[in-house]
């Protein structure tokens, strides 16, 4: 679903929190506001560049993503990179990372429940698996050239 930036979104983002349990402070919507629906992976510095002109510093921005991870309102992506990154985890997806130059293609399908079956049945330890988490790595036809 596609939201049009304003009111609707600052909407959108009330829920999210009050969702997540957290109550909408003014860093915690500024935070949020610099996720979109589409997939972007991004750093609490990326973030933080993005929200300079309201002053908000990057130790808050780094305790509304720990705040947000906590109630599962975003979910890290390992991309095998130094920093963190984040994105909204209301889209469940996966991702095909380029090792050269850090291109991120978002996968259209996740074809992971069957094999959670499986996997269910396999592990001895665990009684309910309930998320996951599974990026891919290659070469991106640019740097393939
Ligand atoms: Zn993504
Ligand atoms: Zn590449
Ligand atoms: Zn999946």
């Amino acid at each position: 679903m596609k939201y049009e930036r304003g009111d609707y979104m600052k909407g959108k983002f009330y829920d999210i929190l009050r969702g997540g349990g957290l109550k909408a402070t003014k860093p915690r919507v500024a935070v949020l506001g610099v996720f979109s629906d589409d997939c972007r992976p991004m750093t609490a510095e990326e973030i933080f560049q993005k929200l300079l002109h309201e002053k908000i510093d990057l130790a808050t921005v780094y305790r509304s993503l720990k705040s947000f991870e906590e109630s599962g309102i975003v979910e890290i992506v390992n991309l095998h990179k130094d920093s963190i990154y984040y994105e909204l985890s209301d889209h469940h997806h996966h991702h095909v990372i380029c090792k050269k130059c850090g291109l991120v293609e978002r996968l259209k399908e996740c074809d992971i429940d069957a094999s959670l079956k499986q996997i269910q049945k396999s592990v001895r330890n665990f009684k309910h698996i309930t998320s996951h988490s599974l990026e891919f790595f290659g070469i991106c036809k640019k740097c393939a050239d």
